[in-house]
Order: structure tokens, then C-alpha cells, then sequence
């Protein structure tokens, strides 16, 4: 077992140790049987919560209601959920009830895809109801059971299909996939918060290529909110390979293939419900791109006052378009400044008062200010002689 299932293994053998059942399970399997790092362990059990409450001392009331107790081992907590079926998707999104049950096959039937519904007991014996190994050695994403059904259920499955095809470099099997195309107006019922974390991992992903493709030629995308309203050919994006910075990348890159305005941007963003960082992110993302396009050359005060993380955003995103700025011109810029940062300045607070007998006041930071642009434009060298020579001069004006 790799650590993460190792520090875990003392919860499955107590509650063994109690009589009940408990696996791995979920994400967490797959993960190690591909030999992938392993995010959250994920534990199914066949005891009910209470019981779950009486076998641990530190425990967390996560979701009761769905049998989802976290109990905590060395300060990590794991999430321990009852097996449980679920009924009555009214709504093609959350089931009505949760009933709790003690087999393990049928927790494994409500999973979404075969290769998500694996489970490994503490001994090392894996579960395979639904031929998930099969499908993980041949590299497919395929519903468990009946995919229409399935999709029924839970239209953001749908998204996640995509997700995972892009996340693992895997294909999605024709059956799966054709009744994803029929079913893709369902995903209109699904919250946008929900679409958004699926649609966020898999742009993030190595093969986000892949499951961007997906997404638009299954049509999903003109089922999400603002896309539905855009009459613009998706671009496919075939060229380049290196991943995204962040999700902010993934938006300025939707934006500049998109020819979307700024407003057009902000609205996209408002309607999938994005983190306002991200918003902020994007929108100084996309001014600064649009004003390389148009040739307009940073200044030596832009560019050391600009974040440098919009830089390193965009050297992700440019390769990606049609045209593409000198990002080595803009790199040598960079690396001509002087100084990158305040803390390089040979003059700070402390010596314009020792030496200066300068009293602490304003007139320090509009001092320091001033010395910085000075600098960093070349119009004075970064020496803190000369630095406090030109600080005397400017006192003495
Ligand atoms: P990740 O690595 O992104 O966490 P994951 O497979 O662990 O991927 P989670 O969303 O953490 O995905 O869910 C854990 C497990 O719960 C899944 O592997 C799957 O078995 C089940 N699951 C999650 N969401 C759904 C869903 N919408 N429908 C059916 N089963 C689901
Ligand atoms: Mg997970």
C-alpha cells in the first residue's frame, strides 16, 4: 500500500475489529491501482454513522444525513461513509433519499463510472463488481450499468465523464458516450458551481485538450450559461503542450480565442459563478494581454509594478493563439530592471533617519517612492551612496 492508504489502515482495522465491514474506495482506488498520487481516501463502511461514533473517539459530524462521519487519525481527518443505495432523482441531480445498507455491491452501483467503483479491503483484496479493472487496463471511461439511466440520476456525471477522459488521458466508450450526446441538455439542471469544479479540473489537466474537444463536439457546452447564448466556433485548440497556470489562465484563454470583450468576460465569469480572486485575476490578465497584442510596450514602472504571476499566466496561454506577443522581448525587459522588488533598493526607512536625522513621517515614503521610480527607470543608480546623496539634494530643494 502506498503511505496515504498505510496511515488510513488502523480505521478500516477497527472497524473489522468491530465486526463491520470497511474499504477504500472512490477516486482514491483508482488512483493507486494506476499508481497515480492519491488526493483524499476516501473509506466506505458497511457500519451506520452512530456506530461509526462509538468505535472512534474524534469524529466530525460531516454529513449525517448522507453517512458521512469524518473521523480523525494523527491530526488528518478521513471521511467514513455508510454504504448507502439512493432513489428518486426527480430532478436529474440529487437523489431524494439515501438508505442506508449494509452490502458493499450496492454502495458500488451508485458510483459513476466502473473504474470510480473499485473498492480494497485492508487485507488487499479488490473489489471488482462491475469490471473496473478491466476497464482501467484498457483505459476507458464507462457508466456503471445503464448509462442513460445513469446519467438521469445525475446529469453532472456527464461532466465528469469529460473530466476524467481529460484528467487520465482516457477514452469514454462508445455506449457511454452516445448516450452522453443524448443526454446533454440535461446538464442545464445542474448547478453551475457544480459544472464549474468538473470544468476546472479537467482544463487544469495535462490532457485538458482532450476533454475540452469533448466537451464542445458532445455539445455539453451550449448547455452551460453563457456559452448557450454564444454563436462563435469553439476553437479546438490543437497546438502546444504545456498545461495551464491556473484557473484564471483558463479564462483569459477562452477570451482571447473567443475575441470576447472585457464585459463579455466579466459576464462569463459572473455566470459561472467564479471566486472574485479569479475574477480580479483574469480581467488584469486579459488588459495586459490585449495591450501587448496591440503592440503597446510596457513601460520600465509597468512592468516591475505588474504582478508577476500575470506574466507567468500568460506565457501558458499565449503559445495557444493564433498570434502570439514576443514573450522573449518581454523577458528581457524584465530581467533589464534594475530592481524587481522594493526590498532591493540600497535606501530604505532606516537609513534616511540614522543618517539624515530625518524624523519618521510621510515624508519617508514619499522619499523611498520616489527613489524607487527613480531606479527602477534608470535615472539613478542603485547605490546607497548616491541614493542618499539624492535623498540630501531632494531634502535641501
Ligand atoms: P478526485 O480525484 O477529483 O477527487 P474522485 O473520483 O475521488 O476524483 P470525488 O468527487 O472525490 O471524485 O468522488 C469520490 C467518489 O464518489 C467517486 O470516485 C465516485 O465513486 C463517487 N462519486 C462522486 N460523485 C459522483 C456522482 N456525481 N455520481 C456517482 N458517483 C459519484
Ligand atoms: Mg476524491
Amino acid at each position: 500500500f502506498p503511505v496515504e492508504f498505510q496511515r488510513a489502515l488502523p480505521i478500516l482495522q477497527q472497524i473489522e475489529a468491530h465486526g463491520y465491514e470497511a474499504y477504500f474506495v472512490g477516486g482514491s482506488v483508482r488512483d493507486f491501482l494506476l499508481g497515480k498520487p492519491i488526493a483524499d481516501v476516501d473509506i466506505a463502511t458497511s457500519a451506520f454513522p452512530a456506530e461509526i461514533k462509538e468505535i472512534f473517539h474524534k469524529t466530525i459530524d460531516t454529513g449525517i444525513k448522507h453517512g458521512t462521519v469524518t473521523v480523525m487519525m494523527d491530526s488528518v481527518g478521513y471521511e467514513v461513509t455508510t454504504f448507502r443505495t439512493e432513489t428518486g432523482y426527480q430532478d436529474f441531480r440529487r437523489p431524494d433519499h439515501v438508505t442506508f445498507v449494509r452490502s458493499l455491491k450496492q454502495d458500488l452501483q451508485r458510483r459513476d463510472f466502473t473504474i470510480n467503483a473499485l473498492a480494497v479491503r485492508a487485507d488487499g483484496l479488490v473489489i471488482d463488481e462491475y469490471h473496473g479493472l478491466d476497464d482501467l487496463a484498457a483505459q476507458e471511461i464507462r457508466a456503471v450499468g445503464n448509462a442513460d439511466e445513469r446519467f438521469h440520476e445525475d446529469a453532472l456525471r456527464m461532466m465528469r465523464a469529460v473530466r476524467f477522459a481529460s484528467q487520465l488521458g482516457f477514452q469514454i466508450t462508445a455506449d457511454t458516450y452516445n448516450s452522453l450526446l443524448h443526454n446533454a441538455p440535461l446538464l442545464q439542471k445542474i448547478a453551475v458551481e457544480r459544472i464549474h469544479t468538473e470544468f476546472v479540473k479537467m482544463m487544469l489537466s495535462k490532457n485538458w485538450r482532450i476533454g475540452w474537444q469533448q466537451f464542445v463536439k458532445s455539445g455539453l457546452i451550449k448547455q452551460t450559461p453563457f456559452f448557450d447564448q454564444l454563436d462563435s466556433v469553439f476553437p479546438t485548440f490543437l497546438s502546444g503542450q504545456q498545461p495551464l497556470l491556473d484557473e484564471a489562465a483558463i479564462w483569459v484563454l477562452l477570451a482571447e480565442s473567443l475575441q470576447l470583450s472585457r464585459e463579455q468576460l466579466t459576464q462569463l465569469l459572473h455566470a459561472w459563478k467564479s471566486a472574485n480572486e479569479v475574477i480580479e485575476d483574469s480581467l488584469s490578465t486579459l488588459a495586459f494581454s490585449r495591450q501587448l497584442k496591440a503592440e503597446a510596450w510596457p513601460t520600465a514602472i509597468q512592468l516591475y509594478r505588474i504582478d508577476a504571476n500575470i506574466i507567468e499566466r500568460l506565457a501558458t496561454v499565449w503559445p495557444l493563439l493564433s498570434w502570439r506577443a514576443d514573450f522573449t522581448k518581454l523577458a528581457i525587459m524584465y530581467q533589464r530592471l534594475p530592481i524587481k522588488a522594493r526590498h532591493e533598493l540600497q535606501l530604505n526607512g532606516a537609513d534616511l533617519i540614522d543618517k539624515l536625522n530625518l524624523r519618521p513621517g510621510p515624508i519617508i515614503g514619499e522619499l523611498l517612492d520616489e527613489a524607487e521610480a527613480a531606479v527602477v527607470t534608470g535615472q539613478l543608480k542603485n547605490q546607497s551612496d548616491i541614493l542618499l546623496q539624492w535623498a540630501t539634494n531632494q531634502l535641501d530643494k
